[in-house]
C-alpha cells in the first residue's frame, strides 16, 4: 500500500507503539524503501534529531514517516495512506497534557485528505472491530504469518452451568482441562479481566453500594487487607460489615476478581502451587520478571493474572526477553 501511494508522489505516516520501533522493524522499511525515503521520530531521539526529520519530512526529501503516537502531527506534504499497527495499543491515546488520541486525530487527517487510514491488529479494539465491521471496512488476513495455526477457542455459557449446578467459577469443561493439565504436568494460565475479590459489595435491604466519593463507581472488596478501593484514583476506605444507610447486616459480595479467583482455584485444586500476578502483588521487589521467572521456574501450576492496558505490555516486554 505504501508502494502505492509513493508512485502516485504521495507519503504515509505509519505509526506503531514505542516499544515496537526497534532497529529490526525499522530495517524492514529500509529494506524495502531506502533510508532516504524514511523519518523516524520517538522518544529517545535529541532535540536537535528530531528537528533535522522534522525539516526532511517538510522539505518532502522523507516520504514515510515511522513513529510513535505523535508522529500523527508531522508536517507532510500531500498525505497518500495513514497506517497504525496494534491499534489496540494504549499508548495511542497521549496522557499527557495536551491530551490526544492519535487514532481519532488519524481518522481526522483521513477524512481531511480523502485517504485511507489503516488499523491493524490480531486483537482489535473492540470498537474499531464493530466500527470496521459496521462501515464494509473490515478486512481480515486468511493466514497467520508463518502460516502457524490458530488457538482452539471454545466458548462456556456460564448460565447452562449455573443450571446444571455448577456455581463456581470455573466452568465444568475448564476444570476438566486445567485437571489435564495438572496431569500431564503442564502449566496452566488462567486469565481474568478484572482484580480484587469482589467488584462491589451491597445491602441486600437498602441496595447501599459501597461507591468511590470521586469518582462514582463502585469500589472493589480486597479481602487480604479487608478493604473497599477504587480502580479508577487509588480511594480505599475500610470494608463494613454493616450498611451505612439502614444498618443491616445482610450484606453481599457481587462479581468477581482475581483473588477471587485465585481462592478458588485453591479450594477446587488443594494441592497446587499457584501464583497470582496483578497490581496487587507486583511491587519493585516482585516485579512482573520475578513472577514470571518463580513460573517458569519454581514448579509453579496455575498462573492467576490480571489483564489490563499497561500490565498486557509489561507482560510482552518481558515474554519476549524472556524468550
Ligand atoms: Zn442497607
Ligand atoms: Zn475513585
Amino acid at each position: 500500500m505504501i508502494g502505492k501511494v509513493l508512485e502516485r508522489g504521495k507519503t504515509a505516516i505509519v505509526l506503531v507503539p514505542e516499544i515496537s520501533l526497534t532497529p529490526q522493524m525499522v530495517d524492514r522499511f529500509i529494506a524495502r524503501f531506502g533510508e532516504e525515503k524514511i523519518a523516524l521520530l520517538h522518544s529517545k531521539l535529541s532535540v536537535g534529531e528530531r528537528y533535522d526529520e522534522w525539516k526532511r519530512i517538510e522539505r518532502n526529501e522523507a516520504k514515510i514517516v515511522i513513529g510513535a503516537r505523535s508522529a500523527i502531527f508531522a508536517p507532510v506534504k500531500d498525505l497518500g495512506i495513514i497506517i497504525i499497527d496494534e491499534e489496540h495499543d494504549t499508548s495511542y491515546k497521549s496522557d499527557m497534557t495536551p491530551k490526544y488520541n492519535a487514532k481519532e486525530i488519524a481518522l481526522y487527517l483521513a477524512k481531511e485528505n480523502n485517504i485511507p487510514l489503516v488499523l491493524g491488529s490480531a486483537t482489535p479494539d473492540m470498537e474499531t472491530y464493530y466500527k470496521a465491521e459496521k462501515s464494509d471496512g473490515l478486512i481480515t488476513l486468511k493466514n497467520r504469518a508463518n502460516n502457524s495455526k490458530l488457538p482452539d477457542v471454545e466458548i462456556i455459557d456460564m448460565k447452562k452451568e449455573l443450571a446444571i449446578g455448577n456455581k463456581s467459577m470455573i466452568s465444568t469443561r475448564l476444570h476438566e482441562m486445567i485437571e489435564k493439565n495438572l496431569q500431564n504436568k503442564k502449566q496452566t494460565i488462567l486469565f481474568l479481566n478484572r482484580r480484587g475479590y469482589s467488584t462491589f459489595v451491597m445491602c441486600r435491604d437498602c441496595g447501599y453500594t459501597a461507591t468511590c466519593p470521586k469518582c462514582n463507581v463502585s469500589l472493589t472488596y480486597h479481602i487480604k487487607q479487608d478493604r473497599l478501593k477504587c480502580h479508577y484514583c487509588g480511594y480505599e476506605r475500610k470494608n463494613f460489615t454493616e450498611c451505612p444507610e439502614c444498618k443491616s447486616k445482610n450484606i453481599r459480595y457481587f462479581g468477581t476478581g482475581t483473588q477471587k479467583l485465585e481462592v478458588e482455584i485453591n479450594k477446587m485444586f488443594p494441592n497446587v502451587k499457584t501464583i497470582r500476578m496483578d497490581i496487587d502483588t507486583v511491587t519493585k521487589k516482585n516485579s512482573y520478571d520475578d513472577i514470571l521467572n518463580k513460573f517458569k521456574n519454581e514448579g509453579i501450576d496455575i498462573l492467576i493474572r490480571n489483564t489490563n492496558g499497561s500490565q498486557r505490555t509489561s507482560f510482552s516486554k518481558c515474554y519476549t526477553s524472556s524468550e
